[in-house]
């Protein structure tokens, strides 16, 4: 498995574009919302993720928001 070390994102280890989990707003809990997974500062995994799958999580939000509405 990726170590925390390295500045990998942590959804799809693309190396560019990188956010800490920690500093994005909300970016947490979208990721446990919507991927089950659970990401906190203790683990031995990667605590960035990249511009892509922020883009991918925050238009799934918005898929999923819209299925709600139906
Ligand atoms: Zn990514």
């Amino acid at each position: 498995m990726v170590g925390k070390g390295l500045a990998l994102c942590r959804l799809c280890l693309s190396g560019t574009s990188l956010e800490d989990v920690f500093e994005a707003t909300d970016m947490n809990d979208l990721i446990f919302n919507l991927l089950a997974i659970t990401i906190t500062k203790s683990d031995s995994h990667p605590s960035k993720i990249c511009q892509g799958c922020i883009k991918t999580l925050s238009d799934f939000r918005d898929y999923r928001e819209r299925c709600l509405e139906v």
